[in-house]
């Protein structure tokens, strides 16, 4: 009989994980699978490990995963996959905003033979219009800018295989952009749709600023075109400004030189200035993400750990290592 396990980041999810447990182990109870879940607690100030305890003295089908800090969402999910044994492993956040009522269908399209079967939104309920804009902005960049195009609409919220799994743990680099590894391994993908809801409790943890930050970490690690981009805009004003020098050269010649023109020197020395420094700001955002990349840290570090008891023995060795 095939296993699986669902995988469950929780950053300060105290107040919405019992529902989610309720609502999850519902779910598993229909499938004819060997199910376990994986709850991985990165680094909460409030009491989501304390719940997490209980939910695995409870239920022997429940495992946990505490990080000795908060490392982040992207370090909080291979954490939790690199756990992983079963034959394939289901990413789903906490908060409820992904249905776990959907999990029978990607485990249907997973047994029709496809590898990754990822569940994209058709409607984003209880986001703002900004948001919505933003996002769409960012996976038409994204399309535009990479080789690798990541799915639209699509959060981690996904079904893997074995093989998908030891692909995609394969990939240690320090710059996680999930949605974009996800994509990068391969295999036979598949899409899923639903509808978002709103978030059951709680707040989410995805400010503008951090939204900015994941686009930059998105673009930065899929894409060297915002290098050619400042070649580009580079070449342009170089050619401007060679044209601009003939035309002062030429009416300097053909009616002297009065000295005048300090708002056009101006202009250019500011612009200039402006685009150069723009240049040296994108160097400098490779360049510090190599930088970082170049001390191989371990990409989390794991504190204490409960493994769930009601398990078929592992047909995969145990994955513990952070390092490799
Ligand atoms: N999360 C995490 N570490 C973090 C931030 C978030 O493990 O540093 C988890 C969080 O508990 C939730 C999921 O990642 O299960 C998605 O987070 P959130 O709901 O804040 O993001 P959104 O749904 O707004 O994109
Ligand atoms: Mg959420």
């Amino acid at each position: 009989m095939s296993k699986l396990t669902v995988v469950v980041p929780a950053y300060n999810e105290a107040a919405v994980l019992e529902a989610f447990h309720q609502r999850l182990c519902a779910v598993l109870g229909s499938l004819p699978q060997t199910c376990d879940v994986l709850y991985v607690d990165d680094g909460s100030h409030d009491a989501t490990w304390t719940i997490i305890s209980q939910l695995a003295a409870r239920d022997a089908r429940c495992g946990g995963l505490k990080l000795s800090r908060n490392f982040g969402k992207e370090a909080a999910l291979t954490a939790g996959l690199d756990q992983v044994d079963a034959d394939a492993a289901v990413v789903i956040d906490a908060d409820l905003q992904d249905p776990p009522e959907l999990i029978p269908q990607l485990v249907a399209r997973w047994q029709e033979g496809y590898d990754v079967v990822y569940a994209t939104r058709s409607a984003r309920a209880g986001e703002s219009r900004l948001k919505k804009f933003t996002a769409a902005a960012f996976y038409r960049t994204m399309e535009k800018m990479s080789d690798t195009s990541v799915p639209r609409d699509t959060g981690d919220f996904r079904l893997m295989s074995r093989r998908a799994l030891d692909a995609l743990h394969q990939l240690r680099e320090r710059q996680r952009f999930m949605k974009g590894l996800f994509a990068w391994i391969g295999y036979r993908q598949t899409a899923v749709y639903y509808q978002r809801d709103p978030r059951l409790a709680g707040q989410t943890k995805w400010n503008y600023w951090r939204l900015t930050q994941l686009a930059i970490e998105g673009i930065t690690s899929f894409s060297t075109a915002p290098l050619k981009l400042a070649t580009w805009v580079g070449s342009a004003t170089a050619l401007l400004a060679f044209v601009y020098g003939l035309e002062v050269i030429v009416k300097a010649l053909l009616y002297g030189n009065n000295v005048r023109g300090y708002p056009s020197l101006m202009v250019v020395i500011l612009f200039l200035g402006g685009i150069q420094l723009l240049a040296l700001g994108v160097i400098g955002e490779y360049l510090g993400r190599n930088y970082a990349e170049s001390k191989r840290r371990p990409l989390y570090f794991i504190e204490e750990k409960h493994v769930a008891r009601d398990t078929t023995p592992a047909s995969h060795p145990l994955r513990t290592s952070a390092l490799d």
